[in-house]
């Protein structure tokens, strides 16, 4: 399963840190399916404390989606473990 990062890019004021708190901190994503490379139209929802069974009883995820366009169905985890955060500044211009 691949892992992914997520960056975001933002201009602060008297601002020292910023963290997703938490393992219900909800990530506001859009999904593109592994086997037709799909991007799904809307926005999802994927939270590291909301559990999801799999078919087949492959044990639970955070996310499971189908998708629309050649029903593959995907799931995602949130690796709360492994949340970090690291900054690059720039001054701005
Ligand atoms: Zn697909």
């Amino acid at each position: 399963m691949p892992v992914y990062k997520v960056a975001i890019k933002a201009q602060f004021e008297n601002v020292t840190d910023l963290e997703a708190p938490g393992e219900d901190f909800q990530y506001c994503i859009k999904t593109q399916c592994n086997t037709c490379n799909e991007v799904s139209e809307k926005w999802q929802y994927v939270s590291g404390d909301e559990q999801v069974e799999m078919p087949g009883s492959r044990g639970t995820c955070n996310m499971l989606y189908k998708c629309k366009l050649c029903n593959r169905v995907n799931t995602m985890d949130v690796l709360v473990q492994k949340k970090s955060c690291t900054q690059q500044t720039t001054s701005p211009k």
